[in-house]
């Protein structure tokens, strides 16, 4: 069993602070390996890595194999339309950086409800279904970040969606935020395909505190956190792909394998994991990056929660963390010089308080 999804998220860079530096050499590697697997979904959007990424589906994949060896998701950027017109712009541009001709899915990115209602008046959900319709995509549907109500009342209100991407993962499976079971519950009700993002949470799962790995240590030692993470997830019946934002030739050789369903012993302990994790984990942050390119004070917000997160694990190793929160905040804004504004946190997915979480980052790092 094996339904992973290759997402062009984050990517391999030839400069880490530099979303423009994709290392081709690498990722051509990484697209080589994946499809020679029998491996063929690829997930990009308009708005990933600053637009580098669906460029990098272009050098990458489409340039390199024939077009119907391999199935390409993108999205509108609905939260980022100020008019109707917008949408087929976002779409051409879309097309022309993709050089793809088509997209097999085409989603509204980031629905929520504020952006829904956004996304109502200026009839991106009509706007994708006119697609399908002129048979310029094969298949519609829409990413998601709210709760289950929110997620009910839009598949009642919007006919004509093929599929719904989830978060889905062990850690969110049921919180009272992004409720992950819940929202697979209400797809599943309307007979949607399920697309799966951050099955391991933006990396969160792959890197566990150490208190928490011993746990599924116990219970299996041969599994890594990142595969228990998708295993997890790859087990769901409904569940038709599982995307992973994969960044080495490593990652890509160690997601190949087939994913066992989780015995009855490994689910006891991969809940014990989660709370933990839950326990010891001080922000949330998925490490998306939404919420970077639109702050005015260049605030390199998950890089610092990242750092917080380590260091709030270990506190002793705080003269390790200081000088490597320092060197980050070269060229860019500190935690501390966040003004407030909010642009952030209206585009935040996890629908964090980052202002409030900066203040603590400023306070213990700064
Ligand atoms: S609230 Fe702070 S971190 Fe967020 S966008 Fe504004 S200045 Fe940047
Ligand atoms: S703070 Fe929110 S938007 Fe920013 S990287 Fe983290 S999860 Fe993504």
């Amino acid at each position: 069993m094996n339904k992973i999804g290759f997402g062009f998220l984050r990517l391999p860079l030839l400069d880490p602070k530099n979303d423009q530096t994709t290392d081709y050499e690498e990722l051509n590697r990484m697209v080589d390996a994946f499809l020679a697997s029998g491996q063929n979904y690829f997930d990009t959007a308009w708005t990933y890595m600053d637009g580098e990424s669906e460029n990098a589906i272009r050098k990458a994949v489409v340039e390199r194999y024939p077009r119907e060896s391999f199935r390409l998701a993108d999205k509108l950027p609905g939260y980022l339309a100020k008019s109707e017109e917008d949408s087929e712009r976002y779409f051409q541009e879309s097309l022309a950086r993709t050089g793809a001709g088509y997209f097999d899915v085409y989603l509204v990115h980031g629905v929520d409800s504020e952006s829904y209602e956004r996304s109502k008046k200026l009839r991106h959900f009509d706007f994708v279904r006119q697609l399908k319709a002129e048979g310029r995509v094969r298949e519609i549907g829409f990413s998601f970040h709210d709760n289950a109500d929110v997620l009910r009342q839009i598949l009642e209100e919007q006919p004509g969606m093929d599929c719904v991407q989830l978060q889905i993962n062990y850690l969110d499976w049921d919180s009272d935020s992004v409720q992950s079971r819940k929202c697979l519950e209400v797809a599943e009700e309307f007979g949607k395909k399920v697309i799966v993002m951050e099955p391991v949470k933006g990396g969160m799962l792959a890197n566990l505190p150490e208190k928490a790995e011993a746990a599924l240590r116990a219970a299996n030692p041969s599994c890594s956190p990142a595969h228990w993470a998708l295993r997890f997830v790859q087990q769901i019946p409904s569940v038709d792909v599982c995307l992973s934002g994969m960044s080495t030739l490593s990652q890509v050789q160690a997601n190949l394998c087939d994913f066992a369903p989780l015995s009855e012993k490994e689910t006891l302990a991969l809940k014990k994991a989660a709370a933990i994790v839950r326990e010891l984990t001080a922000i949330p942050c998925t490490g998306c990056s939404y919420c970077v390119s639109g702050c005015p004070q260049r605030v390199w917000i998950p890089k610092y929660f990242k750092l917080y997160n380590e260091y709030r694990v270990k506190p002793d190793d705080k003269w390790k963390v200081q000088p490597e929160y320092k060197k980050m905040t070269e060229g860019r804004g500190s935690a501390a010089d966040c003004i407030g504004c909010g642009a952030c946190e209206s585009v935040c997915p996890q629908h964090l308080p980052i202002i409030e979480h900066l203040k603590q980052v400023s306070e213990a790092l700064d």
